[in-house]
């Protein structure tokens, strides 16, 4: 660790723990970080990916679907299966959160700090992609990292939204069954694996950050049905934030009461005696997850409930069917490649030339800014239609009338993700490439010649 921890950060830790404890921890956080991954449940069983994935796998206890890789070596990001979206890289404390609020299909879910995604993809997959998911964010940058990570997921219920808490509350008010506040924070969990984390980190920024978390959960608070559940989420062990946000919360929130989490080895609980003066016992109710007691980078996250009372129906959102010029090119492309419609049943919206399969459910949306409408088919270009990458990473190898499989290790694989192309004679049109039958992205076959067609960025995400 070239850039050490700082020195008021290691005072104040050793100041809450017992000596022996922070001797532990401190030492954990100079240590080698974890690296686990989360098998994408909407594509592939647990089991089958295990037969699949080339790495030996540990069980994270708290999360069926949820590995450790060991061997520190292994670069799973650069696998076809990372972009043909069977797994997400994540921090095994960090698939805690969406684990423990445990959205069911069927429910509209709210992610209300969503980006880059870890934790919206782990609730697509727990709802089975059905209900609605709404993830949001403010960061432009992130919200395209976002986008990205459900282009794999091949989630088609998720709307993304860039918006402050607040004005999304104005907006919808108490409509959610779950929220997740997975909220900005000081990154002390974060401070094994990102030199920038203990560079930036500050008592200030802990100050900052408590500050930060107190508004979005107050506006996060409105947007919960009653009886609906918030799950707060930090990647920080600061007690200012953790157990501080949350006493100011449930002083100012007489309807939310802390639920207890199902308790696995490891796992601590809330500290509400580390407040000055101590909070309410209830906090014992949060949990927090240490590097030195668990496999992870650490987290802190607490359960609460809103008390029930009347639901009011959400009065649904409206936008007009995709023009019949638009939805013609479609019905011609599925026609011409596809041997299923991913969009069946499902309205159509077109916004510009970009045409979307709607969610089944929607909220209002006037007045919010949209930055995905469900699952992206493709653009409507002047008398064609070009899919979208989404659509193909939606689709297997039964589904298109033209597929070249490969197996992971062919290098034409890598000549794909390198957009470059490679001789292969055939009927000419849109070709779905696919690895072990999941699909990876488009070619276009022209004469005799297959022709990538990635977007740039997964250029970066396949590591070639
Ligand atoms: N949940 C994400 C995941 O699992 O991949 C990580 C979220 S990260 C800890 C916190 C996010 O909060 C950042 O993406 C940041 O852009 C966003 N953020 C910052 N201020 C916000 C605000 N006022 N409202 C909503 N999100 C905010």
């Amino acid at each position: 660790m070239t850039v050490p921890l700082p020195q008021a950060f290691v005072h104040r830790m050793q100041a809450l723990l017992p000596p022996e404890e922070a001797q532990a921890f401190l030492r954990a956080l100079r240590g080698r970080p974890y690296v686990g991954l989360r098998v994408n449940t909407l594509k592939i069983a647990v089991e089958d990916f295990l037969r699949l994935a080339p790495w030996p796998l540990t069980p994270v206890p708290w999360c069926p679907e949820g590995f450790v890789l060991e061997d520190p070596a292994a670069r799973p990001g650069t696998h076809p299966y990372h972009a043909a979206g069977l797994f997400y890289i994540q921090d095994p404390t960090a698939m805690a959160p969406a684990a423990l609020l445990d959205p069911q299909p069927g429910e509209w879910v709210l992610d209300l700090a969503a980006a880059p995604g870890g934790k919206t993809t782990h609730l697509a997959a727990r709802m089975q992609d059905r209900g609605l998911l709404v993830a949001n964010d403010v960061q432009p940058r992130r919200l395209r990292e976002l986008n990205h990570n459900l282009d794999r997921w091949a989630a088609t219920q998720v709307l993304v939204t860039q918006a402050l808490p607040g004005r999304l509350a104005r907006a919808w008010g108490a409509i959610f069954h779950r929220v997740l506040v997975d909220a900005p924070c000081s990154g002390e969990g974060m401070f094994r694996k990102d030199p920038q984390a203990r560079r930036t980190w500050s008592p200030n920024l802990v100050a900052r950050c408590a500050r930060m978390q107190t508004g979005i959960l107050k506006a996060a608070a409105r947007l919960v049905r009653p009886g609906g559940f918030l799950l707060y989420s930090t990647c920080t062990f600061a007690v200012e934030e953790n157990e501080g946000v949350l006493a100011r919360f449930l002083e100012e929130h007489p309807d939310f009461t802390l639920v207890p989490l199902p308790e696995h080895p490891g796992f601590d609980h809330g500290h509400p005696e580390w407040l000055r003066p101590s909070g309410p016992e209830a906090l014992r109710h949060a949990v927090r997850l240490w590097p030195h007691r668990v496999p992870g980078e650490g987290h802190f996250l607490a359960l609460l409930r809103r008390e029930p009372g009347v639901v009011e129906a959400p009065s649904p959102g409206r936008l007009p069917e995709a023009p019949a010029r638009a939805r013609r090119l479609y019905q011609a492309f599925v026609e011409a490649t596809l041997t299923r419609d991913p969009a069946a049943g499902r309205r159509l919206y077109l916004q510009g030339n970009r045409l979307y399969a709607l969610p089944q459910d929607l909220p209002p949306t006037t007045g919010i800014s949209i930055a995905r409408w469900g699952l992206p088919l493709g653009q409507v270009k002047k008398d064609r239609f070009e899919p979208e990458h989404a659509l193909a990473l939606t689709l297997r190898r039964g589904d298109a009338q033209r597929v070249l499989d490969f197996p992971p290790e062919d290098p034409r694989l890598r000549r794909f993700f390198a957009g470059e192309g490679w001789p292969d004679p055939g009927p000419e049109g849109w070709v779905l490439i696919t690895v072990q039958g999941y699909g990876l992205g488009w070619a276009r076959r022209v004469q005799g010649r297959i022709k990538p067609r990635i977007p740039a960025w997964l250029h970066r995400w396949s590591g070639t």
